[in-house]
């Protein structure tokens, strides 16, 4: 079984929870820089996990608070795979990942973190992550680290979408 070094988790799992759903942060504007949120759709939202696995590394969970997948109406369930589609294509256009991992874990005994609000994982991967990335500072720097993959993402999910269309586009010509 193969395992990501990702030092910085062990501050996520010493931190103290909060009440608050992290996936249920609010949705104007000013909020969203600082909750990591990078786009939000009608019943959508994308952000990056603040504890990631890897550079890039984002989570996609429906607006609506709930743990059940099969609670999702139909139309909340497709804008909630429609950004699932589109959060894959921006790292790919973005962050030219050799790989990228899409998945979703249901409850706690599947592994979930979080296991109230279901939310899809998508983890841009390149040859050999599980070894390179550093050991020393990790912790410290991964809040500057996260702000700057936030800076360039975040423009491929605020509105207009152009960036995305026009970028994708281009990389199927090549
Ligand atoms: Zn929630």
């Amino acid at each position: 079984m193969e395992v990501l070094w990702a030092p910085w988790r062990m501050q996520y799992i010493a931190a103290p929870k909060s009440d608050g759903c992290i996936f249920c942060t609010p949705t104007d504007t000013a909020a969203l820089r600082p909750a990591l949120v990078l786009g939000v759709t009608a019943h959508a939202r994308v952000m990056l996990n603040k504890y990631p696995y890897a550079n890039g590394h984002l989570l996609i969970a429906p607006r609506r608070h709930t743990a059940q997948l099969t609670d999702l109406p139909e139309d909340e369930f497709c804008d909630l795979m429609s950004l699932l589609r589109r959060a894959v294509a921006v790292v790919e256009t973005a962050l030219r990942p050799q790989g990228v991992n899409v998945g979703m874990n249901l409850g706690a005994c599947a592994g979930a973190g979080v296991t109230d609000h279901l939310h899809w994982h998508v983890v841009p991967r390149w040859v050999g992550d599980t070894n390179f990335m550093p050991v020393v500072g990790a912790v410290r720097v991964m809040p500057q680290h996260l702000l700057e993959s936030y800076d360039r993402l975040r423009p491929y999910f605020a509105p207009p979408a152009a960036a995305l269309e026009g970028e994708s586009h281009h990389s199927h010509q090549r």
